[in-house]
């Protein structure tokens, strides 16, 4: 059994992180997920508990309160935060944890966690990106733009991050995806 790790995924909306994560999780037996909180609205074909777990406002703060998240923050009007307890119970069992999770508490993970591994997910172009989001089609025109100007921050933080994929092709960033997560649960190999 390989010792547990903790990588956090992030990058720009639309940049393919949800695709990437998900054929990892399939490529990397021990990976595990966890399942953040939300105040975003399910779209459809979301799963409760599954793709997050959707909690009004009050619910939400009550948790931070409580300090049931291990990092928490707002994008887009939304909060989003990862549950602590999960993440610990997984780290335990050994698992490569990951969480997809944007920047702000990317760094907020990294201060309470040094060893975490930060990866960032950049598309080839903003033009792309732009396409891309467009294509799911699961956002408003509204929300496209709230995307597209915070995807401009997030890119600025990129090189804090310890490795940059780019999201060209695809079977190529996911194998080099899948490499990072290996080589780094094998340095730790107990
Ligand atoms: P994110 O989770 O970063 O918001 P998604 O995984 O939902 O992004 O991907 C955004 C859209 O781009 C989806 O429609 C997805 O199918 C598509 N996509 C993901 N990776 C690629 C790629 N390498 N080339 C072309 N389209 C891609
Ligand atoms: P979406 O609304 O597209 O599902 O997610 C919007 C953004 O919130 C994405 O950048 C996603 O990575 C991020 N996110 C999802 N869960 C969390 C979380 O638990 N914490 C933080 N800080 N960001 C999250």
């Amino acid at each position: 059994m390989r010792r547990g790790n903790l990588f956090i995924v992030s990058g720009p909306s639309g940049a393919g992180k949800g695709t990437l994560v998900a054929l990892l999780l399939s490529a990397v037996p021990d990976a595990w997920l966890s399942v953040s909180a939300t105040t975003r609205a399910p779209r459809p074909g979301e799963v409760e508990g599954e793709s997050y777990y959707f909690l009004d406002r009050d619910d939400f703060m009550a948790m931070a309160e409580a300090g049931e998240l291990l990092e928490w923050a707002e994008y887009s009007g939304n909060c989003y935060g990862t549950p602590l307890a999960s993440v610990k119970r997984a780290m335990g069992e050994g698992k490569q944890v990951i969480l997809e999770i944007e920047v702000q508490g990317a760094f907020q993970v990294r201060e309470k966690i040094p060893e975490a591994k930060l990866i960032f997910i950049e598309p080839p172009s903003l033009e792309e990106l732009e396409r891309r989001l467009r294509n799911r089609g699961t956002e408003d025109e509204e929300t496209i733009r709230q995307r597209l100007q915070a995807a401009r921050v997030e890119l600025s933080s990129k090189e804090e991050y310890d490795i940059q994929l780019v999201n060209d092709n695809l079977s190529e960033a996911l194998a080099q995806l899948t490499a990072y997560i290996n080589g780094q649960a094998e340095e730790t190999r107990g």
